[in-house]
C-alpha cells in the first residue's frame, strides 16, 4: 500500500475535466476512471486507488531503465538546478560536457553528441543533417531517407513520414517528400521462401536503393530491435548484409536506439549486439530513465566535419532545441549511466533476459495462443495467434483482456500499439534492468494465469 494524497478524488476529477491523455480514446473515460499513477519505487508503481503493480513495461513505454525512486538521480538533478538550470545550447554546460564524454566512451567510432528533448526530435535532427549534407555536398542528391516497414521513429510530421506503421501516420499528412519504405525483416511473418532469411530481407533494401537510384539515397534509418512494431529481432545475417549494402551505395546508417539504448538489450546500445558500425545513433527513453527529459543525436567525426564549410554562410548545422540546453537532462543521464555501470545492470539484463525468454518459451509450450516469442535482453514479445498453422492474429479485444487480466494479477504488461491492423497482437515486456529472478517469475506467472483465464 502507498499513502494517497487526501485530495485524490479532486485530482481524479481535475484529470477527467482537463487532461488530454496520450494515445487514448477518451470516450472510454466516460464510463471509467482515468488511470493515475501516484508513486513508484524500484520495480513497482501504485495507482490512485492504492493498487500496487509490478511494472513489466518500465513506465509503460520502455523508459524507466534503472527503476523508480532513485534518490541519487534526484539529488544530482537538484544540485545541478541550483547551480545552473539552463543556458542555450550554443554554449556548453558542465553536465553536458561530462555526459557527452562518458557516453562517447561507450560508443567506439562515434564522436559527437547533439542534445534535444525527445526521441522524435533526435530523429528529426538526423533527417535534417542528411538533407543539409545532400544540399551542401551532393548538389541535392542523396536526399532520400529509407525507413523500414513496422519501425517507428516519432510523432512529428518528419518522423511520421518515416513511419512503417500506417495507422500511426493516417490523417496527419501531407508529409515531407523523399521518404521511402523498405520491407520488414520479421521471419515469423516471412515475405520470402527459403533459407538465409536475414540476407534475403536485407537484399530487399538493396532492391529499393537500385529502384530509387543510389545517387538519390542518403540515409537508411532502422531500429536495432523493432519495438512497437512487434519486438522484432532481425534474423542472423541481416545486419552484415545491411552494412555491406550501405557501404556499397554510400548510404549513411542511422540506428534509432530510442527504445533499445542504455542497456535495455544487455549491451549499452542495441546495435552493439550485432556488430553494427552506425553513422548516426539516436536515443531518448532510457538515457535518464524518465527522471528528466533528454534525447541525443550521436554521430561520427566524418559527419560532424561536413558541417564546417565556413566559406558558406549556411555551412553549419542551423538548428536549435531550446530545452536541449536544460542541464537537468545530462545531470540525470550521467547519474543514470553511473548506476547502470556500477550496479552491473548490463550483466543483470543479460541474465534476467535469458530467464525471461526461458519462461516465455515455457508459457508457449503450455498456451497454443502464443505463436512466437522474441527478445533481446530485458525486451521481449510474445505474438498471439488464433491458430499456429495459419498464424491468424488474435483479435485486439482478446489481447486487451489478457493485458487487463495480467494487471488484475498485479503485473503491468503491454501490447504492441494499435497502429498495425491485424498486428497489434504481441504482448510486450520490458521490465527495469534491476529485475530479479523473483520479479521475472512473477511477471510470467501472472501472464500464465491471465492466458488460462482468457484463452483456456
Ligand atoms: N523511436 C522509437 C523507436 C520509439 O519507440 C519512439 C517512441 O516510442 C520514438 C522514436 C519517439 O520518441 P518520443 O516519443 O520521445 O518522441
Amino acid at each position: 500500500m502507498t499513502t494517497l494524497p487526501n485530495d485524490i478524488s479532486a485530482v481524479i476529477e481535475a484529470d477527467r475535466a482537463h487532461v488530454w491523455h496520450h494515445l487514448l480514446q477518451h470516450k472510454a473515460l466516460e464510463t471509467s476512471d482515468p488511470r493515475i499513477i501516484v508513486k513508484g519505487d524500484g520495480m513497482r508503481v501504485w495507482d490512485a486507488g492504492g493498487r500496487e503493480y509490478l511494472d513489466a513495461v518500465s513506465g509503460g513505454v520502455w523508459t524507466v531503465n534503472v527503476g523508480y525512486g532513485r534518490t541519487s538521480i534526484a539529488d544530482a538533478v537538484r544540485d545541478q538546478l541550483v547551480e545552473l538550470n539552463y543556458f542555450a545550447g550554443s554554449a556548453g554546460s558542465i553536465p553536458a560536457a561530462k555526459f557527452a564524454q562518458k557516453l562517447i566512451s561507450k560508443m567506439p567510432g562515434l564522436a559527437r553528441v547533439y542534445f534535444a528533448n525527445s526521441g522524435s526530435e533526435a530523429n528529426e535532427k538526423v533527417f535534417k543533417m542528411v538533407r543539409q549534407i545532400s544540399a551542401q555536398h551532393y548538389g541535392g542528391g542523396k536526399s532520400k531517407i529509407l525507413f523500414r516497414e513496422r519501425d517507428y521513429h516519432g510523432t512529428t510530421l518528419g518522423t511520421l513520414a518515416a513511419c512503417g506503421q500506417p495507422q500511426r501516420a493516417a490523417h496527419y499528412g501531407p508529409f515531407p517528400d523523399g521518404f521511402v519504405e523498405v520491407p520488414h525483416c520479421l521471419e515469423y511473418r516471412a515475405q520470402w521462401e527459403g533459407q538465409d532469411y536475414g540476407r534475403r530481407a536485407a537484399d530487399a533494401i538493396e532492391e529499393v536503393i537500385l529502384r530509387e537510384g543510389p545517387d538519390t539515397v542518403g540515409l537508411l534509418c532502422l531500429e536495432p530491435v523493432t519495438a512497437g512494431g512487434g519486438v522484432i529481432v532481425p534474423p542472423a545475417g541481416y545486419w552484415d548484409r545491411v552494412q555491406e549494402i550501405c557501404k556499397k551505395y554510400n548510404v549513411l546508417l542511422h540506428i534509432d536506439e530510442v527504445v533499445c539504448g542504455m542497456g535495455r538489450t544487455g549491451e549499452w546500445f542495441g546495435y552493439q549486439n550485432f556488430g553494427i558500425k552506425p553513422d548516426f545513433v539516436t536515443m531518448a527513453k532510457g538515457v535518464a530513465s524518465g527522471y528528466a527529459a533528454i534525447a541525443c543525436t550521436v554521430t561520427t567525426n566524418a559527419v560532424f566535419e561536413k558541417f564546417k564549410t565556413a566559406e558558406d554562410p549556411l555551412g553549419y548545422f542551423r538548428d536549435i532545441s531550446t530545452f536541449g540546453g536544460c542541464t537537468a537532462g545530462p545531470a540525470a543521464a550521467l547519474e543514470n549511466l553511473r548506476i547502470i555501470e556500477e550496479e552491473g545492470l548490463l550483466e543483470n539484463t543479460r541474465a534476467m533476459g535469458a530467464r525471461l525468454m526461458g519462461n516465455l518459451r515455457d508459457l508457449m509450450a503450455r498456451h497454443s495462443v502464443i505463436g512466437d516469442v522474441r527478445g533481446c535482453g530485458l525486451f521481449a514479445g510474445a505474438e498471439l495467434v488464433t491458430d499456429r498453422t495459419t498464424k491468424a492474429p488474435l483479435d485486439e479485444a482478446t489481447c486487451a483482456r489478457i493485458v487487463a487480466e495480467t494487471a488484475a494479477r498485479g503485473v503491468m504488461i503491454g501490447v504492441t500499439n494499435r497502429s498495425l491492423p491485424g498486428f497489434n497482437n504481441t504482448l510486450c515486456l520490458s521490465p527495469a534492468l534491476i529485475a530479479t529472478c523473483a520479479d521475472i517469475d512473477a511477471i510470467t506467472d501472472a501472464m500464465d494465469g491471465a492466458l488460462s483465464e482468457v484463452c483456456g
